[in-house]
């Protein structure tokens, strides 16, 4: 047994989001140590393999976050990260290429490129999207003090100085699909964008949200990502970037060591006390400065923080936090050779030998409706016919050819396949519905893939390897509510108000030093944006727990809080 151990910082889950936090105030200068519960870091953003050479992505697949500051702040091409893509060559990304309804592929209209585009701020000279992507995920809330307008919100303020034609105050009340009926033309096209939010962030059909939701699509589309799948090593092979450039400015990583609990004295976070079952020695790790929790945030205030620091009120309000988003079933199909489009839905000669993904089906909003009522009104086992199901695919041919996610000879996979699916503490037959039956909903996804693709049956198909939202949970407790975003993400937890309007800004009010990282419990939730890690830096400048090199710069709407150090530093 060692003696107690001390450091500056020390942050509770090596996520995304802790290990970015830690690779920011790492590059501080500042003495940080990360504490795991699980064997391995990288939380939801993990490869897993199942079958020796067989890797799959049980969660992220897709890097949304090509507009982060990150890249450049953390200079994640010093420790390794690398795309897939050459700039000589044009991004090969059409909206077309992959939007299908029951009848075929749906050919885009001119008028819903160009109405997109212009949406996302393509049109204008120079284009304003990495504006826009940055107002909406990489931007602090604004202290409780200012008034939030349609002059004050990030976002709305990108739209006034650019494309001023675009901003009224409605912006902020639409929804995705109301702002696509004014500039983009056809049904297929409008479906197939708001259920690419539906599964990405704010939903497609959610009020007050739209340009959240709009920016949740574009974010994961070219220019603001090269590729969807570009990262070599896929989406842990970013991790792993982000992970040695905390540990290569001097982070401690300690796996295998949960944090049972916050130590709180005289009304300050002091530091942690591990489990009795934690792989390290001194089970007491004290933080001078700041302890940052990004475990989940209902067993942080539930369990690490605990009922006697905390007023009742307040922990009846983070039990009521909504997990009613929606979850992801993850399907993906092991095959001795590549998948093939059934001939209807071949748009090229090339597609006769390879499948390249696609959703499906964008039929019409009715369809969309009916999805969403299964999942999000019945919260009960899906009762569409698989036909109808919407569901979005990776497939093989998409991953970096120099990393394929089959190194088995004579072996593909295809996927993951992701349908959504209710929540499962808010399933009515139970957390475990859809794990009682797998074989049955593993069939299910088959067959709803097996509309669109023509040899997904035995002996071409090997095995089907599926993951349900509540075995999800079981691997992470991160992923409580076997959720992409952890809590809902519509406007009554968006920005100012996500988790709770006092928690907003990053701070534990009542508990100095303690702040919060996980994507439950921060703006702007889900995804490996490396926004939570960039926007908690603010709060952490002001407070003067850290204070950054000439490499920072802070988001352009940032607004300092009063009496508080300002993040924007001179
Ligand atoms: C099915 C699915 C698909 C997704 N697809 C994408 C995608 O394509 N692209 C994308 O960018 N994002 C995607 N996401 C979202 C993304 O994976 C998450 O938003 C992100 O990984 C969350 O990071 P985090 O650090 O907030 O949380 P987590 O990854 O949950 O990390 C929290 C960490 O804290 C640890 N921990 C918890 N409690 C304790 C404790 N008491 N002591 C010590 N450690 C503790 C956990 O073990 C975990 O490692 C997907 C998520 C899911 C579920």
């Amino acid at each position: 047994m060692g003696k107690d151990e001390r450091y500056d910082v020390v942050i509770i889950g090596a996520g995304h989001n802790g290990t970015t936090t830690a690779a920011y105030l790492a590059k501080c200068g500042l003495s940080v140590c990360v504490l795991e519960e699980r064997p391995e870091c990288g939380g939801a953003q993990e490869t897993v393999e199942p079958i020796a050479g067989v890797r799959l992505q049980p969660h992220a697949i897709a890097n949304y976050g090509g507009s982060a500051p990150g890249w450049e702040q953390l200079e994640l091409w010093r420790y390794g990260f690398r795309m897939d893509w050459n700039p000589k060559v044009p991004v090969p990304y059409a909206y077309d290429r992959h939007l299908f309804t029951s009848d075929g592929p749906w050919p885009v209209s001119q008028k819903d490129q160009m109405g997109w585009a212009k949406m996302c701020g393509l049109l204008t000279d120079p284009p304003f999207y990495k504006d826009l992507m940055r107002a909406t995920f990489w931007c602090p809330p604004h202290p409780a003090g200012v008034e939030l307008n349609e002059h004050t919100i990030p976002y709305m303020q990108v739209y006034k100085q650019h494309q001023p034609d675009m901003w009224t105050r409605e912006l902020m009340e639409m929804t995705m699909f109301d702002l696509m009926d004014e500039y983009c033309e056809t049904e297929p096209f409008k479906v197939n964008q708001a259920w690419t939010a539906l599964v990405s962030g704010a939903h497609g059909h959610m009020e007050g949200v739209a340009i959240p939701a709009l920016c949740s699509v574009a974010t994961v589309h070219a220019p603001a990502v090269a590729k969807p799948v570009a990262a070599r090593g896929n989406m842990h092979g970013y991790y792993h970037a982000i992970f040695r450039c905390a540990v290569a400015n001097g982070a401690v990583f300690r796996a295998c060591c949960p944090v049972e609990e916050i130590i709180i004295e005289n009304g300050r976070a002091a530091g942690v006390r591990l489990r009795d079952d934690a792989t390290r020695g001194p089970k007491k790790i004290w933080a001078d400065k700041a302890v940052i929790s990004a475990a989940h945030i209902k067993p942080t205030f539930l369990k690490l923080i605990g009922p006697r620091h905390l007023d009742a009120g307040f922990l009846q309000r983070i039990k009521d936090l909504s997990l009613k988003g929606g979850s992801l079933y993850m399907t993906s199909f092991l095959t001795r050779e590549e998948l093939r489009y059934r001939p209807k839905y071949r748009r090229q000669p090339a597609d006769q030998r390879q499948f390249t993904g696609t959703f499906f089906p964008s039929d019409s909003r009715e369809l969309y409706f009916e999805n969403v009522r299964d999942v999000l009104g019945s919260q009960a086992n899906l009762t569409l016919p698989p036909s109808k199901a919407m569901w979005g695919i990776v497939a093989s041919s998409l991953y970096d050819a120099t990393q394929p996610q089959s190194t088995r000879e004579g072996y593909v996979i295809n996927g993951p396949l992701w349908m959504m699916v209710p929540t499962p503490e808010y399933q009515v037959e139970g957390l475990d519905a859809m794990d009682r039956e797998k074989d049955k909903w593993n069939e299910y996804m088959r067959q709803a893939l097996a509309c669109v693709v023509e040899n997904l049956e035995e002996p071409n198909l090997v095995r089907i390897l599926g993951e349900t939202p509540y075995e999800q949970e079981l691997r992470n407790t991160g992923m409580l509510g076997g959720s992409w975003y952890g809590i809902r993400c519509d406007r009554d937890e968006w920005w100012n108000e996500r988790p709770l309007p006092e928690l907003a800004r990053y701070r534990v009010p009542g508990i100095d030093g303690l702040y919060l990282a996980h994507q439950s419990a921060a703006h702007p939730g889900g995804l490996c944006l490396m926004a939570v890690g960039y926007n908690l830096m603010h709060i952490l400048i002001e407070d003067g727990v850290a204070q950054p090199g000439k490499w920072w710069y802070p988001s352009p709407w940032y607004i300092p809080e009063d009496g508080k150090i300002s993040a924007k530093l001179g």
